[in-house]
């Protein structure tokens, strides 16, 4: 039984001193993971951390939306064609990702103009390369929505799902997957949804640093803790932590070609 962490980011700071570690622990565990860029220097370090590894620990390459900030900034200056145009080749990079829109940080329309525009940009190198792509969104469904209706057919996957049944089925519709974190262990407001959504839809993840699941909520959480989440949809869909871990991972080989 493999679990299998699909976002996480022991690329960023609170894991510098022991990222090492940390993964050996998920191995201990027989846990894999992707840890996910959000720009070119988090995407960078995804690649070298997923290089000391065989199996087991990939990455994913691209420019999330909280960083669009000046409204002045032209696509083309913020996506750097040639930076993803390489590090997409890279044989650990799994996926584009995390991109999207978010309309939580930001109310400025041009700003939310010109996120729009950098998403598009990135989906379209994604399919120029047929790679996969982590979608962020965030009180953005509704443009989400009309941006993949634009590039269909997408394989992609909407992380850390936060919302009614109603909207991941639209997602489904579309042939989207959809991913669950440690938001799940701490509150029921999503039972319905997962009890919905058929399990080889269905992908895990922790967005570590970020969301520990219960029991170790509030603490830095890491890829080790992947294994609450798949234990809560188990109890959710009345079925068995292996048949979880072993067809959500199944889901993620297959999604992300590993
Ligand atoms: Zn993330």
């Amino acid at each position: 039984m493999i679990f299998f962490d699909t976002h996480c980011h022991l690329n960023f700071k609170p894991f510098k001193d022991d990222w090492r570690d940390v993964i050996n622990r998920a191995f201990e565990n027989d846990t894999w993971m992707i840890n996910v860029g959000v720009d070119e220097e988090t995407s960078q370090r995804a690649v070298e951390i997923a290089e000391n590894y065989q199996d087991g620990v990939y990455a994913s390459a691209g420019f999330h939306p909280i960083y669009v900030k000046d409204k002045n900034e032209k696509v083309e200056d913020i996506i750097n064609e040639n930076f993803y145009s390489k590090i997409v080749k890279n044989l650990k990079v799994v996926a584009i990702g995390e991109i999207g829109l978010d309309y939580y940080h930001t109310k400025d329309e041009s700003l939310k103009e010109l996120q729009k525009k950098v998403l598009c940009r990135q989906i379209e190198i994604a399919k120029k390369f047929s790679k996969p792509i982590i979608l962020h969104s965030r009180e953005a469904t509704d443009n989400l929505m009309e941006i993949v209706k634009e590039f269909l057919p997408l394989k992609a996957v909407i992380h850390c799902f936060s919302e009614s049944w109603e909207t991941a089925k639209k997602y489904l519709d579309m042939g989207l997957l959809i991913s669950f974190t440690g938001i799940v262990t701490f509150t029921n407001k999503y039972d319905e949804t997962i009890k919905n959504i058929p399990l080889d839809k269905t992908m895990i993840e922790t967005d570590a640093p970020y969301l520990a699941s219960v029991p170790h909520r509030g603490e830095r959480n890491e890829p080790l803790f992947v294994k609450y989440v798949a234990q809560k949809i188990a109890d959710i869909k009345k079925i068995s932590l292996e048949e979880v871990a072993e067809q959500t991972t199944k889901n993620a080989r297959e999604f992300f070609r590993i």
